[in-house]
């Protein structure tokens, strides 16, 4: 087999022992090359360290760069029902070391004592709380990983995967931090004292209603956030729930979101449609006392536009089930999600992005003539003149092809209002990008598609 690893051993094996081994382990370039390239076993690594000295200290650098950021994902839940404790078969992996409840403490100590890494970004992704290993994760970033250099994390995102519930040590972080969320249940008490700017808060529909339902009962809720000193550059509001049994749909309560963006300085909005439970389910307290909502499901004419203006407004078409069937039945909300969005957070500058799985179920559909048009058709309406609308899409790479010939030879014989200005190409960089920019004269628009391979 021709793993990165055992090729690494057939080097040491037929090299080792010659000159020329010697001269390839002192050139940084070629050690942190094959370093890079031994992947998934610590052990691996390990040996390598014991090849020579310059080796050595070039591996404790490889692994202290790469474990500036640490990510906790492929979370595995083995099928046994847990009645052995510890599981031995449930894993996780931190980047790419995989882990069980046997190692992973034994791991982060080594990465902490022995090669002395300073976390700056700590992420977690899609746990889906199933796993017996979250708590874990938990434990070993605070105990482990962490530990008194809370003020040195910059990043802390994706708490949510491991905790329903805040803690001493995860508030640390969420004060120094500089991007975190979801903030979740009693955090905000934790964070609305400081005098504190984030680049980004992440915070998710749910807990703005929650915060309302509390607020009936205890209108100090909102009063701490009316006498809050944080800020925010970005607010990233994920959409998980459904608030309307009769209209299927997204919706925000909206004054108190208008309080937020004024009050936080925030000057752009990511809209992050999101799902951590199989299936979307409807909120089971009662939100009608709270008017208005932000509605994301609605005809966009019925929708009241915002008196404010923001630097920008960002959506991350992720493919949930709600998504999913609007595009399997063309309805409501996907047709005026944008224009909701647009009219919800005013601003000239709109990113959308369709990822890998919203862009392969959208081609389900059809050709890429509906594909495109389908976009321009939800972007378009309600649309506003001297805007500049980005859209990045992930299609497929056997579909890239055929969106760059419709691009380039059919859009303006379609869509006549609009002329393709320039197509740009940096495919040296990964993943690669093309660019078709798109300006309309009469309206003083422009769109830019942003084709990702
Ligand atoms: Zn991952
Ligand atoms: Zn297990
Ligand atoms: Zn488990
Ligand atoms: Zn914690």
């Amino acid at each position: 087999m021709n793993t990165p690893n055992s090729s690494c051993t057939i080097l040491f094996e037929n090299l080792y022992d010659n000159d020329l081994a010697l001269k390839l382990f002192n050139n940084r370039t070629i050690v942190d090359n094959i370093l890079r390239n031994v992947k998934g076993d610590i052990n691996n690594r390990l040996e390598l360290r014991l090849v020579n000295k310059s080796f050595n200290l070039a591996a404790i650098h490889v692994i202290r760069k790469e474990n500036r950021t640490v990510v906790f994902h492929k979370f595995n839940r083995c099928d046994r029902l847990h009645k052995i404790s510890p599981c031995p078969d449930c894993s996780v992996h931190l980047n790419s070391v995989k882990l069980n409840k046997k190692n992973i403490f034994q791991y982060a100590r080594f990465l902490k004592q022995t090669m002395k890494i300073m976390v700056i970004k700590i992420r977690i992704e899609d746990s889906k709380r199933v796993c017996c290993m979250i708590t874990d994760v938990h434990q070993v970033i605070h105990k482990s990983l962490i530990g008194s250099d809370y003020d040195k994390v910059e990043e802390f995102v994706g708490i949510d995967q491991i905790s329903f519930s805040t803690c001493i040590p995860c508030e640390k972080i969420a004060a120094n931090c500089k991007v975190f969320g979801p903030v979740q249940n009693d955090m905000f008490n934790a964070i609305l004292r400081l005098k504190h700017h984030y680049d980004v808060l992440q915070v998710k529909d749910m807990r703005l209603y929650k915060l309302m339902i509390l607020n009936k009962e205890d209108p100090t809720v909102v009063e701490d956030f009316i006498n809050s000193n944080i800020t925010c550059s970005k607010l990233t509001i994920f959409l998980m729930y459904m608030y309307e049994k009769e209209a299927f749909g997204y919706s925000l309560p909206r004054e108190f979101l208008d309080l937020l963006i004024k009050k936080w300085n925030v000057k752009t909005v990511e809209i992050v449609p999101r799902q951590d439970q199989p299936i979307p389910y409807y909120f089971h307290c009662n939100t009608d006392f709270i008017v208005p909502k932000a509605k994301f499901y609605v005809d966009y004419w019925t929708q009241p536009r915002s008196k404010y203006t923001l630097d920008g407004v960002e959506i991350d078409l992720q493919l949930t089930k709600v998504v999913e069937q609007q595009i399997k039945n063309r309805k409501s909300l996907f047709d005026n999600f944008i224009a909701n969005a647009r009219r919800i957070f005013p601003s000239n500058k709109i990113t959308v992005r369709f990822s890998k799985e919203v862009c392969q179920e959208m081609m389900s559909q059809g050709n890429v003539e509906d594909f495109i048009s389908g976009i321009i058709l939800m972007t378009q309406k309600d649309a506003q003149p001297n805007s500049h609308i980005s859209l990045k899409l992930y299609p497929e790479e056997v579909d890239a092809p055929l969106i760059d010939s419709f691009l380039r030879e059919n859009f303006e014989k379609k869509f006549d209002s609009w002329n393709l200005e320039t197509v740009s190409d940096s495919s040296a960089n990964l993943p690669a990008e093309k660019c078709y920019q798109f300006f309309n004269q009469s309206t003083n628009c422009k769109i830019i598609f942003y084709i990702c391979c």
